[in-house]
This record gives C-alpha cells, sequence and structure tokens, in this order.
C-alpha cells in the first residue's frame, strides 16, 4: 500500500502550441494534436495564494496538480542575498536561491537536490492519475531522489541510470519491506536510459508509466516551487534569472512560476531575464542559441557518450533537451530577452570553491556552473552591475551529505532488453501497488 496519498486539485491543461484545453484526465503528457511538439501547461481555476510560512514547499500546494503526503515531507527552501559573493563578482543586489542539503543556510532537500520537489509531485500525480508503476530514467539526481522518496513511502518505481552515475545514489531513507529497483546500464549516456525507459514502457504498456520528462506538468510545477519561494521572498521578480541546465525543464519552471505570482499579484510584474549555462563541451542549447538556430543539432551516440566522459556537471547532459518544442528552452529565451553561456570544467571548480568559501556551502557541480556562468556574463558585461539577480545553485554535493550508497539492483549491458525486460517482469510479480 503506497503511503504517498495525492489529493488532485483543480486544474486544467493548455497547449501552448495551438491553445487547446484539456480537464485533467489521467495523466496526459501530451495534446491530441501537437504531441510531442509541444508542452502543456497547468491553469488553476483559483489564483495561487500561500497557504504557510513562504520558505515551506506545502505553503505553494495551489500551484501544483497533486498534493503529495509524504509524513513529515514539508522541507525548507533556502534563498538569501548574498553581498558578499555578489562582491566577488561584481555584482550590487545578488541573491542565491540554494535548493539542496545545507540546514545552516535553511535548505532541507534531504536528497541534495530540488529534484526532490519533482519526485515527491510526479509520484504523487501517478499514484493520483494511475495504477501504473512509474519507471524513471535520470542522468543522476533525479534518480537519487526518487530512490529516496519510494524508500521512504514504499511506493514501488523502477529508476533507470547510466552506470557512471551508480556512485551519486547516495540516499538518507531505510526503506521498509518494499524497495524501488534501481538498474544500471553500463557503458552508457543519459540519452540510452531515456531509450531503455522507452524499451521498458512498450514491453508493459499495461503496467508501466514512463514520468515524460519536461511534459509532466507535475514535474515542472513542484520544480518550480523554490523559485515561488525565492521571489516572494525578494518581493519582486530578478532582473535575471540564472541556472545551469541540461534538459532546462526548471528553467522553464521558473519561468511559467514567474507569471503565475504576478496574475496573482504577489510580485508585480516586471521583465524577467533568462541566463542559462551548461558546461563545455556538452552544449547543444548553447550552441544552437549562439547559432541563432531553432533546434539543436543531432548528438550521435558516440558524441554524446564522448562529450558526457569530458564534463564536470555530468547530470546537464541531456541530448534532446525541450528546446525546439513549443514553450521550450527557445521559446522562454526569446520571450525574456535572455541568453546562454557554456562554461569549463575548471571554472566551474573554482566556483565551487568561492562558494564555499564565502557561503560556507558545498555545492554540486552542476551549482558551480551556473554561478561561473554568471561570473562570465557579469565579466562580459551581459548583466549589469545594479541587476537584481537570483543565482539559483540547484543541488548541494550528495558526497558531504552523507547517506548510504544504494547499490543498483542490476548493471546491464548496453542493449541487453532480454535481461532487462526479465528483471522487470520479476520486480512486477513482487511488487505490491
Ligand atoms: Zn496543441
Amino acid at each position: 500500500m503506497a503511503i504517498l496519498h495525492a489529493k488532485p486539485t483543480h486544474y486544467r491543461l493548455r497547449c501552448e502550441g495551438c491553445g487547446k484545453t484539456f480537464s485533467e484526465s489521467g495523466y496526459r503528457l501530451y495534446c491530441d494534436a501537437c504531441g510531442n511538439s509541444a508542452l502543456l501547461r497547468t491553469e488553476y481555476l483559483a489564483p495561487l495564494s500561500l497557504s504557510g510560512a513562504p520558505d515551506r514547499f506545502h505553503s505553494y500546494d495551489s500551484a501544483i496538480p497533486c498534493i503529495p503526503s509524504v509524513p513529515g515531507w514539508n522541507p525548507r527552501m533556502a534563498a538569501f542575498a548574498a553581498p558578499e559573493l555578489g562582491a566577488e563578482l561584481g555584482l550590487d543586489d545578488l541573491w542565491v536561491l540554494l535548493s539542496g542539503n545545507a540546514p545552516e543556510h535553511g535548505a532541507e532537500f534531504a536528497t541534495c537536490s530540488f529534484k526532490e520537489a519533482e519526485a515527491v509531485g510526479v509520484l504523487a500525480r501517478v499514484a493520483a492519475q494511475t495504477d501504473k508503476m512509474l519507471v524513471v530514467s535520470s542522468a543522476g539526481n533525479a534518480a537519487r531522489s526518487f530512490l529516496d522518496v519510494t524508500l521512504r513511502t514504499g511506493q514501488p518505481a523502477i529508476v533507470v541510470v547510466p552506470r557512471r552515475a551508480v556512485e551519486m545514489m547516495r540516499v538518507q531513507s531505510a526503506g521498509g519491506r518494499q524497495k524501488p529497483l534501481l538498474i544500471a546500464i553500463d557503458d552508457a549516456s543519459y540519452s540510452d536510459a531515456i531509450d531503455a525507459v522507452s524499451v521498458l514502457v512498450g514491453a508493459f504498456p499495461d503496467r508501466l508509466i514512463r514520468e515524460g520528462g519536461c511534459f509532466n506538468v507535475a514535474r515542472r510545477d513542484c520544480m518550480g516551487i523554490p523559485f515561488l519561494s525565492a521571489a516572494t521572498r525578494m518581493g519582486r521578480l530578478p532582473d535575471w534569472y540564472v541556472q545551469a541546465v541540461g534538459s532546462g525543464t526548471g528553467a522553464i519552471s521558473a519561468w511559467e512560476g514567474a507569471a503565475r505570482l504576478t496574475a496573482a499579484g504577489i510580485v508585480a510584474k516586471s521583465d524577467m531575464r533568462l541566463l542559462l549555462v551548461q558546461n563545455h563541451p556538452f552544449t547543444p542549447m548553447a550552441e544552437a542559441w549562439a547559432a541563432g538556430h531553432k533546434v539543436t543539432a543531432p548528438m550521435a551516440p558516440e558524441e554524446v557518450r564522448d562529450k558526457l566522459s569530458q564534463v564536470a556537471a555530468s547530470v546537464l547532459s541531456n541530448s534532446t533537451p525541450p528546446y525546439a518544442v513549443r514553450g521550450g528552452i527557445h521559446d522562454i529565451l526569446t520571450a525574456s530577452k535572455g541568453d546562454m553561456v557554456s562554461v569549463l570544467n575548471d571554472e566551474i571548480g573554482k566556483a565551487r570553491d568561492l562558494v564555499r568559501a564565502r557561503l560556507g556551502a558545498a555545492i554540486c557541480p552542476a551549482s558551480g556552473a551556473a554561478m561561473a556562468g554568471l561570473a562570465k556574463a557579469a565579466k562580459q558585461g551581459k548583466v549589469g552591475r545594479k541587476d537584481r539577480i537570483l543565482l539559483h545553485m540547484t543541488g548541494t554535493d550528495p558526497a558531504a551529505a552523507g547517506g548510504k550508497l544504494y547499490a543498483p539492483d542490476l548493471v546491464v549491458a548496453r542493449g541487453d532488453m532480454q535481461t532487462l525486460i526479465r528483471a522487470i517482469d520479476g520486480y512486477l510479480l513482487r511488487a505490491v501497488a
């Protein structure tokens, strides 16, 4: 019996492509007409209203599709002015949104990343709207969050990661009788994990349901809550929102959240530009944006693996990000007059050292990439000295938080779908919904 009860709230879905609306009817990911060329967006029938302290997740329940109920889970989210760090970058009005595990700063995502909000929200939607089991692929952070949340709640789920991500699978929860199934694919990239999930959903269409990545409104709306919390506490939208991106889902969430805050009158309408950062050489979106292209260039599997092996922030490695889709990264960069920069590994390393020295926080490489990207943009004059900037550090270092390594239940060779399917078959037989 899943402990994760979820109450659907009142909302409808609107297509960013054709504008058609849908009443929610069971975990819809796509518009009937536009398919995967456009995002669906939630429209809540009542405006966003805070139901508690602005730094607590559940205070924003009016802005998520299905309200999770995990015992004891209502993390604090950290957002604060960071003048010392700003001075290092030549910026007068820098705010930091720290979405990780750093209780001394007020950041209480136990799994060290804002992906925890995604996991809780998606699992709530699965429980509320389907009888199927979630199968999710991840480059790292999201997998750790899904593992921890399902260990805590007992809700069965299957998590597929590239083997290189196994060392990041540190969990805080011991779990009970029913545990999630962790599959690691050898010599694989994030794309290989995504492909494996597609095969599995095809093999068990009546039993398994995919997360849907950026197309899942529960994922986006829940990942957007830390931004809502930060802007509420700032009392206005930032002039620049800065984040490192792999798929860019978090940035889309923040952009959608800004519209929600202004529509509700919680902050005044003002221009918010997006500065999005990728880790060189895994930079499909930064390259497309710089070249003025509306789509990212296709990457061959060997190119994906080669570039992935060269980046410090391995979680920023989606080779087919939602860039060209309506409502996706190209659209929001255009609408916000935003920009993208890419950063090198040693710039990320220096940024992490600087944050440790100035804030006393051990941030993850993706957060270091965001910080390094902001430093570069400040140096180049892309952002103004007096601009109010919100730098989203989306995770802290999981190794610094301790926890226990969660060993994969199965390591499978890339392409060995028979072994994979047999393992899933066994788990489905054992699992209790
Ligand atoms: Zn449509």
